[in-house]
């Protein structure tokens, strides 16, 4: 059988009620009952007791037997206990009891229908009416004999030295009147408290429901997949229950999914870099060779004209700006076109490139060699006043003019001539280039292998002249 979780929710809590209000309910109902009879029986034993009193037993002597009904003293009792009878109208009957030996007779009666006769006996003496001749009493509960149900207190008449009990009969329909009032009280709340009970828990469960299905629809509006394999058998909770499952399921697939996906695009990624660094690196020796080359002479490897005018600049800025001095010399090879003439272009640039690298071999670490053209050097030398550089390149011009090149089987003498100049605060890079030059001129003019020097005596924009230059070949 299979309950939806609204009638299970509604069930489990109407029960619920149920039984502890029930419970209560009937704690109280049963202490209600227990409180109406323990009160009629208080009341019957203490109107009993307080009767005891009402007759005198020392006349009840002479009734003994329905002869005795003539008597003053039976018809006097008689009619005093209808009179206790008359003004309590909840006393049904007042009669009193002789004992005799082991049976109980009836003395006097109320009962004005169907009295018992004196002597009569008494055939059922339940256990309060024969304590009731010692002590005041009560019946615990009704009792039936053949003038109807009641409910009886009894107790000893005084005077009547435990021989003689007097007896107040309550109507049992008093007594039940009053429990049918009870009961009717508690059937009404009894049923006030199902119609509570059916309340209450009709909205607890419909409220619930609610917020169950509620979230059902948005779990099926999420994961518009979710739910296509729900079982359509079982109540609400299992429907969300088993959409629940399908969506984390699907989570747990995607997150699986995606973790894949992030370590694949990690590893793409991570592969990308490494080729994208390998290639700036490539690029980077690519820039440095472009670089090299973009600064450097093909033929002698000596940094180039573009190369020297950049450094000249800087160093013109240098010691303008702190001061010092630096010297330039300009080399030109002598008749090297003979050389080409003689022994070819090749051999041409050979001899270029071993120049080269005896002037690199031969100049300070801080000097700077640069193929200025075609057979022309230009020398840079840092923190060098003239006559110093004026120094070094006669001694390059010895070591060329001393030792002569071997030139395929040929011995070859090859000199060049040097133009040195120094740098003057203010000097601009033409006027200093065109001092080396005329310097150089003045060499060759000179007659060849030999190093002149500029004077010092030109300012820029001044072309130097024949006077500005000196030849120390000669003077030594
Ligand atoms: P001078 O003493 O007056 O300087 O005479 P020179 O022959 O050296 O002077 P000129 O300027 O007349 O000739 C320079 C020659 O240098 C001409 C040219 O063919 C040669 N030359 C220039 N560049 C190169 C080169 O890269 N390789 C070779 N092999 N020869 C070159
Ligand atoms: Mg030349
Ligand atoms: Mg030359």
């Amino acid at each position: 059988m299979n309950f939806s979780t609204g009638k299970k929710l509604f069930l489990s809590h109407f029960l619920a009620i149920i039984l502890v209000s029930g419970s209560i309910g009937s704690y109280f109902y049963q202490n209600a009952i227990d409180n109406l009879l323990g009160s009629l029986q208080a009341r019957l034993k203490y109107s009993a007791a307080l009767l005891s009193t009402a007759v005198d037993p020392s006349e009840l002597d002479q009734i003994v037997s329905p002869a005795d009904k003539s008597r003053e003293s039976y018809k006097k009792g008689v009619a005093h206990l209808r009179e206790l009878v008359a003004s309590n109208p909840d006393v049904a009957f007042i009669y009193v009891m002789r004992r005799h030996g082991a049976e109980i007779h009836f003395v006097l009666d109320s009962d004005p229908d169907t009295p018992a006769e004196p002597g009569e006996v008494y055939a059922v003496p339940v256990r309060a009416l024969l304590e009731g001749f010692s002590k005041a009493g009560s019946d615990r509960e009704l009792f039936k004999d053949k003038w109807g149900t009641f409910m009886s207190g009894f107790a000893p008449l005084s005077g009547g030295g435990g021989r003689y009990v007097i007896g107040i009969d309550m109507r049992a329909d008093e007594v039940a009147n009053k429990l049918a009032a009870l009961r009717t009280t508690g059937i009404l709340s009894l049923v006030f408290s199902l119609f509570l009970a059916f309340l209450f828990s009709h909205f607890l469960s419909r409220s619930m429901v609610k917020r169950i299905n509620a979230l059902h629809r948005r779990c099926l509006e999420v994961d518009t997949s979710a739910g296509t394999k729900s079982v359509r058998e079982g109540d609400e909770l299992d429907q969300l229950a088993v959409t629940f499952g399908d969506m984390l399921d699907r989570l747990q697939r995607s997150q699986t999914e995606l973790e894949r996906r992030v370590e694949q695009r990690t590893n793409e990624l991570s592969l990308a870099n490494q080729q994208l660094q390998a290639e700036m690196k490539q690029r980077e020796k690519i820039a440095q060779l472009l670089e090299e080359t973009a600064r450097t002479d093909f033929l002698t490897k000596l940094i180039n004209r573009r190369a020297m005018h950049r450094l000249l600049h800087n160093e013109m800025a240098r010691v303008e700006r702190t001061g010092g001095v630096f010297s330039l010399v300009l080399v030109d090879i002598d008749h090297f076109k003979d050389i080409n003439d003689q022994f070819g272009h090749g051999i041409g640039d050979d001899v270029l490139i071993a120049l080269s690298r005896a002037f690199e071999n031969s100049v300070r670490e801080q000097d700077t060699v640069s193929r200025w053209g075609g057979e022309e050097f230009l020398m840079l030398l840092p923190n060098t006043a003239q006559a110093d550089a004026v120094e070094q390149a006669e001694r390059l011009r010895q070591m060329l003019d001393s030792d002569a090149m071997q030139i395929e089987r040929y011995r070859h003498r090859v000199t060049a001539s040097f133009g040195v100049c120094e740098f003057a605060a203010g000097d601009d890079l033409e006027f200093l280039l065109k001092q080396a030059d005329v310097a150089l001129y003045q060499a060759k003019a000179l007659g060849r292998n030999q190093v002149r020097a500029a004077a010092q005596t030109g300012a820029p924009g001044e072309s130097p002249g024949e006077a500005g230059v000196t030849n120390t070949h000669l003077e030594q």
